[in-house]
């Protein structure tokens, strides 16, 4: 493997005092609507929105003065973009992100606000990888990617050490599963901390590659999964996350748009908790499981992101 707990320990040092420790909560009306006892840590309340801003501040300090001084490239049209932005305007370097045309409004004005400068692709004709990959070469950019790396990794991996080190005795940890990158930090911290305990990932019923490379001991891919869980419409586990994920996670587990809902509806109106769909994919999976093999069980579950647009938010949240 190439990513250690050492490595998420040197990540936690490294994020310290930039990136926020996260609250974790519980509620006494999700823990009966459960049947468990149910730990939520709230990286919806994180920096740009999501946990991805330990990741991409972890990889962007690593860099030699030469990288800093040219600046770094990313492509994405959601949470890891921001996170570069923000990660790469505290540390004064330049940033570059490729996104779609046809962005809504609220990403790229979050992402211009952090000081990026965006270059726009037509998602239908062109690759944006290699976009990127072409702004690195001539400006001798840094492509910091989504997930598949080991300082991303190291970085996401913070997020479970410290509900681990916050909150005793938990016998399980969700965590939402795109392309890898939390889920695989997620695995490495809780096998260094709670050893005992098992390791969930979650994704999207419509985008199930990972509960397929899990089960068939090698990555499959899929094509772009119909959901509304937006930040985990990836189509294949990375050549890092997948031996990680394969070695150390109990299992792979899915969650359809309408459990997602219902989740979100549940950290709401219990919680007072705004989750974006994909940052719910972890309590869906969970409640599920604590009808049955959890039932009374301690459960941490990873929140993983609160970026929703308003107007999409209110169309899940006031159904049924
Ligand atoms: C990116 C993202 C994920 C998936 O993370 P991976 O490291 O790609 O598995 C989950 N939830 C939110 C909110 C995200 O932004």
């Amino acid at each position: 493997m190439s990513v250690s707990y050492s490595d998420v320990e040197a990540a936690a040092e490294r994020i310290a005092g930039v990136v926020h420790r996260t609250p974790v909560m519980t509620s006494r009306r999700i823990d009966d609507q459960a049947g468990a006892q149910i730990f939520l840590k709230c990286e919806n309340l994180q920096r740009a929105g999501a946990f991805k801003i330990r990741g991409a501040y972890n990889t962007l300090a690593r860099l030699d003065g030469a990288q800093r001084r040219a600046g770094v490239v990313a492509y994405s049209s959601g949470n890891h973009s921001q996170a570069v932005a923000l990660a790469a305007s505290i540390l004064g370097m330049s940033a570059t992100i490729v996104m779609p045309h046809d962005t809504p409004a609220s990403k790229l004005a979050a992402t211009q606000g952090y000081g990026a400068h965006v270059v726009h692709y037509d998602r239908y004709t062109e690759d944006r990888a290699a976009i990127a990959q072409a702004l690195a070469v001539e400006k001798g950019l840094t492509v910091v990617p989504p997930f598949d790396d080991p300082s991303v990794i190291a970085g996401q991996g913070t997020a479970a050490k410290e509900l681990l080190e916050d909150v005793d005795g938990l016998d399980a940890v969700f965590a939402p599963l795109g392309g890898g990158g939390l889920l695989a930090g997620t695995a490495l911290s809780v096998r260094a901390l709670a050893p005992a305990a098992r390791v969930y990932g979650v994704e999207p019923e419509a985008g199930d590659d990972g509960a397929q490379s899990f089960r068939s001991g090698e990555i499959v891919t899929i094509a772009a999964p119909r959901t509304i869980a937006d930040g985990a419409q990836t189509t294949a586990l990375g050549g890092h996350t997948f031996p990680i994920i394969a070695s150390l996670v109990t299992d792979v587990l899915t969650a359809t748009d309408a459990e997602l809902i219902d989740s979100m509806r549940l950290l709401a109106g219990s919680a007072k908790l705004v989750v974006e769909p994909t940052g719910a994919l972890g309590l869906a999976a969970a409640l599920r499981l604590a009808q049955g093999e959890l039932a009374g069980r301690r459960i941490g579950v990873v929140l993983s992101g609160g970026n929703v647009d308003l107007d999409r938010y209110a169309s899940f949240i006031g159904r049924g």
